[in-house]
């Protein structure tokens, strides 16, 4: 029981870096080995499994590891009952259903009798069924885009991100089948045993998530102009309001959606604020 906890990773694919970027960002002190299986984490009870994309579950699902990183294309195609303890923000596409560019279909329900090849046949099974329609699934492990210039299908269920792949190809999405970013899953069992353990490391995890989506905004201002700029800054996180020797000034600190800063500084100034400086967030634990 006194084990360290054991996390899978990727080890190949676009869901490496951003993940080991996530654990360093973390604080998590460890050696990649140059990913070979295992790597131990310095500074916390924890070990880092380095294992393929599609093999994340099943070391999970085994209990061989307690905590995994994977796509939710791959969780919902394994119909998983592992808990999702978080969504992680990276590794964002969606997987759709795709036909040749000058083919005839619009929309999925036209695809009815039809072959289509893709990766995730039981997405693909669970999204036609229903609508009720009936396709033929050819499950093919990769290059389901040049299914149909092959011959081997009318349409594909696939991931897009850009739409680039599809567009090279000579495909066009015609609907979604879902939505899918890389996530954290735990095994249900050392979830049980372990709670406090994988909610420290969750607890973690979220802290530089919810840092890297903000900025901390500071100020000054005149005292009278308070309200107004008040009004500017998001409700959700109220302001630090600090008063400065100069009479009637103070500063204002506030932390405010990293999105939103370039629409607001042009009118934090316009409503009396100098000096405003924008600043990084390293971690942030509401
Ligand atoms: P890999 O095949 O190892 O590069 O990893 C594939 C995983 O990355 C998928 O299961 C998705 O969760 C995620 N992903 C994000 N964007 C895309 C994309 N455009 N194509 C394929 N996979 C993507």
């Amino acid at each position: 029981m006194n084990e360290r906890i054991r996390l899978a990773v990727p080890n190949k694919g676009r869901l490496v870096e951003p993940t080991l970027a996530l654990l360093h960002d973390a604080g998590l002190v460890f050696e990649e080995h140059h990913r070979s299986l295992i790597a131990r984490v310095q500074n916390y009870g924890l070990d880092i499994l380095f294992v393929r994309t599609a093999d994340v579950l099943e070391f999970v699902r085994d209990g061989v590891a307690d905590l995994g990183v994977t796509g939710g294309d791959l969780a919902a195609e394994a119909g998983s009952e592992l808990p999702v303890i978080r969504s992680l923000g990276y590794g964002r596409c969606r997987l759709a259903v795709a036909v040749p560019e000058d083919s005839a279909y619009g929309r999925p329900e036209e695809l009815a009798g039809a072959r289509v090849a893709t990766a995730h046949p039981a997405s693909t099974r669970r999204f036609f069924a229903e609508l009720g329609v009936d396709v033929e699934i050819i499950t093919l492990s990769g290059a389901v885009e040049v299914a149909p210039r092959l011959g081997l299908a009318e349409g594909i269920v696939d991931l897009v991100s850009t739409g680039s792949t599809l567009a090279m190809n000579g495909l066009r999405a015609i609907a979604d089948v879902l939505p899918s970013e890389a996530v954290l899953v735990a095994n249900p069992a050392a979830e049980a045993a372990r709670g406090a353990e994988i909610s420290a490391i969750d607890t973690m995890i979220g802290a530089v998530l919810a840092a890297r989506d903000r900025k901390y905004l500071m100020m000054n201002a005149p005292a009278a102009r308070l309200q107004e700029l008040e009004d500017l800054l998001p409700g959700l996180e109220s302001p630090s309001v600090i008063p400065l020797a100069h009479e009637g000034m103070i500063a204002i600190h506030a932390v405010v959606g990293a999105d939103d800063i370039w629409g607001l500084l042009p009118r934090l100034k316009a409503s009396g604020a100098s000096g405003i400086l924008v600043l990084p967030i390293e971690k942030l634990v509401p």
